[in-house]
């Protein structure tokens, strides 16, 4: 058995009670949060509920294309009212640079590819937060009014802190 036939085999368990049925897609917290696929982050080290917050993950917790989809999704048609931005201390991204990943994964595969253009690889995670917090703040469709803020995740403490914009 695979693990993926042990989720099926769960999935049929829990759809008896199917207890998140009476949730709406709307995040009760009204709350957008951006973050690593890292194991060690969950809604747990956040004190959030399942029907809290959109929680958006990629590795690193960067804002791509695709998770600024998301964001802007989360607010214009799902009511999020603040956005959440948090990096990681021990980040699979901080162990190599651009280059160094790409030839690892060429000769592992022994062949090239144009996508993933980047890994956005980075060495400091507070300077990577003011990063993605630059990025969305340009956005237009990123209305000023909304809270983004970013935080750095010590795995090790398990502690948030805040990363504030250079200059203030
Ligand atoms: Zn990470």
């Amino acid at each position: 058995m695979t693990v993926i036939d042990e989720v099926v085999a769960a999935n049929q368990v829990y759809a008896r009670t199917h207890e998140l049925r009476k949730l709406t897609p709307r995040p009760e917290r009204k709350l957008a949060v951006l973050t690593c696929m890292d194991t060690r982050l969950s809604i747990r080290t956040l004190g959030l509920q399942t029907a809290d917050a959109h929680v958006i993950r990629n590795a690193g917790g960067i804002v791509t294309e695709d998770a600024l989809r998301s964001l802007i999704v989360s607010h214009h048609l799902l009511g999020t009212e603040e956005i959440m931005v948090i990096n990681h201390n021990d980040c699979g991204l901080m162990q190599a640079s651009e280059d160094e990943l790409r030839a690892r994964i060429q000769s592992r595969t022994g062949t090239s590819a144009d996508s993933p253009e980047l890994f956005h690889v980075f060495q400091n995670v507070e300077e990577n937060v003011r990063l993605q917090l630059q990025k969305l703040r340009a956005h237009p469709w990123i209305p000023k009014q909304i809270a983004v803020r970013g935080f750095a995740y010590d795995v090790t403490s398990g502690l948030l802190s805040e990363v504030k914009q250079k200059g203030l």
